[in-house]
């Protein structure tokens, strides 16, 4: 009796998401968390939402996104934490620089999660213990659980990490796309949010198998151009690379206060510890811009937008605060008070955004 053939990837791409991402890093961090509901995010007396939440406290139906409030009144007894930004990116670092160490081929999509195109080490190395490995080094490296979706393409691999979250590893190989796609509902599909998913469903169109053989024609009269493209990706046929040089146009970091502001003093304060995040991010980047902008959202829910343009790029801190300061000090008048503050920096210099060959 032969072996049956090898499958054989003409392209592999992995999507690796981490699990519950902050809040597995808070349990690491605390264990006396672990095994509990546990919310990262604003305080609920405010207007927090969860930005992370536990696989304890998703039993209760929570989910990110929520209102800590809500959050909390479905599950009094979750644990509230702050959310640590510094810390999240550092573990970020590290989970990507295991990626790398898969393929240079690396698109992050955030903190925690991102594209590998393993298609070369797939020509002689079985995906599968591609990302079993990046699984295993995580687990010992880190104390983190990531799940992978293993395809032949970013939609599917996206589909497939996701379908047996935590601790997951789906593989899809060439030619079962279709057959993997389609008992799922549309929603499942990258691109297809609640509205789309309403206007296919008032056709008939429920499950992706329904949409991967809809009538382009329908398609387009819903979607335009994007018709076809999403008939495309529900038959599992997505040929975007993956793109390790993603090109910012802006840092830029905000904040929503529980409470509105109005004191200037505070207002400064706030606007120095945003500067100084999007100050670190610059430098990381190696990036600097020439344009400083200000968001500001008044408490009736006005949203401003103040910018300023110099001559010379602005990446320190103490030029970025600067800048931000003066556009801050004109906004300030009495009897206005401040719901939300953010700053960002954009304007890059065109060499800095070609991609780096
Ligand atoms: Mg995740």
């Amino acid at each position: 009796m032969s072996n049956p053939a090898p499958i054989e990837w003409t392209r592999c791409i992995l999507h690796a998401d981490m699990d519950a991402f902050y809040a597995a890093v808070e349990q690491r961090e605390d264990p006396s968390l672990q095994g509990k509901p546990v919310l990262v995010g604003g305080r609920p007396e405010g207007r927090g939402v969860v930005a992370a939440c536990s696989y304890e406290a998703r039993r209760f139906g929570i989910h990110s996104a929520m209102p800590m409030r809500t959050a909390v009144s479905r599950c009094p007894n979750a644990v509230i934490v702050h959310p640590r930004f510094d810390l999240y990116r550092r573990v970020s670092g590290e989970v990507m620089e295991i990626f790398t160490g898969a393929t240079h081929l690396v698109q992050p999509l955030s903190l925690d999660e991102a594209y590998l195109d393993v298609s070369e080490a797939a020509t002689d190395q079985d995906p599968k213990e591609i990302a079993v490995s990046i699984k295993a080094q995580v687990r010992q490296q880190l104390s983190l659980a990531v799940s992978v979706g293993v395809a032949t393409s970013k939609s599917v691999a996206k589909i497939a990490s996701d379908y047996d979250k935590p601790d997951g590893l789906v593989v899809v190989p060439p030619g079962t796309e279709r057959d993997f796609l389609a008992p799922m509902p549309v929603r499942r599909l990258p691109g297809i949010g609640p509205k789309a998913e309403e206007r296919l469903t008032e056709r008939s169109v429920n499950t992706i198998g329904d949409l991967a053989k809809s009538d382009p024609s329908i398609l387009h009269a819903l979607f335009g151009k994007r018709g076809p493209e999403l008939r495309l990706l529900a038959q599992g046929r997505d040929t975007r690379p993956v793109e390790v040089e993603r090109v910012a146009k802006s840092v830029s970091a905000e904040n929503t206060f529980s409470t509105d502001l109005n004191d200037p003093e505070a207002l400064t304060d706030e606007l120095r510890l945003l500067c100084q995040r999007v100050a670190s991010r610059l430098q990381r980047s190696d990036l600097s811009g020439r344009t400083v902008t200000l968001k500001l959202r008044l408490a009736d829910f006005t949203t401003l937008t103040r910018s300023s343009t110099s001559i010379v790029p602005i990446g320190e801190y103490d030029d970025l605060t600067t800048g931000a300061l003066e556009l801050l000090r004109h906004e300030i008048q009495p009897g206005r008070s401040f719901r939300l503050l953010g700053v960002g920096v954009s304007n890059f210099p065109e060499a800095r955004q070609l991609p780096l060959l």
